[in-house]
């Protein structure tokens, strides 16, 4: 196969848990910085259907590759490099969601970009939820919010919801969770109460590292004085990708750390309740 071509792969995949490398590895640096610039291409871990867990309804998810955090609890750290993924044409992309238009409305889902992280790749994301919404496709992006500034006020039309990852209030520990700071991400949540744009609240419960009491308290008074954020998901820590990380040759941190009783659920999601949002 002449150089800079790739081998056609599969965009759909049963899950994300679905490990995959180095499938855009043949992809020359030229081509990926302009399909960075223009967002005509982009990189792709999969494409799920059937999820009730990506937002409202049953949705068609897909997942991109690329991701500036390195959160010790990441379940997908093979979406961390950008060339692990498939390089997609925005007509590719937009096709295979022409598949599904019919069948999201009826199950009243719609489309959602989660990753990795999204906004890596702003151009492409934008242009793929404007096509959705074309298509007359509900969407949403799920994101971690620290390159929200790379959206323009208009780019924010073309979303319908922001799944947004607040994984701990704490400056600090923020740094030591994900190498990076919290600061950008709640700059990017505040403009999106500030445009309106309705947000699901994500936040990873992790025994021994986001379960603080106070910070979790913290979390919820913010969120509560947006105005915009219609309900949180606490999502418990699980080991379901630990074995990506022994695959990659990554360090993995977390060996010993249990999934979060059903006490300390219920007690995270009782202080989201109790500055009056819904909690899940
Ligand atoms: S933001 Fe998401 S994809 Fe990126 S490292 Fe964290 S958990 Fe993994």
């Amino acid at each position: 196969m002449p150089e800079g071509q790739v081998a056609p792969v599969t965009l759909e995949a049963k899950s994300p848990y679905e490990l995959r490398v180095d499938l855009g590895k043949g992809v020359p640096e030229t081509d990926v910085r302009t399909a960075l610039a223009t967002g005509d291409m982009g990189f792709l871990h999969s494409f799920t259907t059937g999820s009730t867990v990506d937002g409202p309804g049953v949705r068609v998810v897909a997942w991109t590759t690329g991701c500036m955090y390195r959160c010790l609890y990441c379940h997908n750290p093979d979406t961390w490099t950008m060339s692990n993924g498939v390089p997609v044409t925005i007509a590719r992309a937009t096709e295979e969601l022409r598949k599904y238009r019919h069948g999201l409305k009826v199950m009243s889902g719609g489309f959602t970009l989660s990753g990795g992280e999204p906004l890596m790749q702003h151009r492409f994301v934008v242009k793929l939820l404007s096509a959705a919404k074309m298509l007359g496709i509900h969407t949403a992006l799920d994101t971690n919010g620290f390159l929200g500034e790379r959206l323009t006020d208009a780019d924010l039309q073309a979303i319908d919801l922001v799944l947004l990852d607040i994984k701990t209030w704490d400056q600090e520990r923020h740094r030591q969770l994900t190498g990076m700071d919290v600061a950008p991400t709640l700059e990017f949540v505040r403009r999106l109460a500030l445009h309106k744009r309705p947000i699901w609240l994500r936040y990873v419960l992790v025994p021994g590292l986001t379960d603080d009491a106070e910070g979790i308290r913290e979390i919820a008074r913010f969120a509560a004085e947006l105005g915009n954020v219609q309900r949180v998901d606490v999502l418990p820590f699980h080991q379901m990708g630990r074995y990506k990380w022994q695959k990659l040759g990554i360090a993995y941190e977390l060996d010993n750390v249990e999934p979060p009783s059903t006490e300390l659920i219920e007690r995270t999601c009782a202080a989201f309740r109790k500055v009056g949002l819904k909690a899940y």
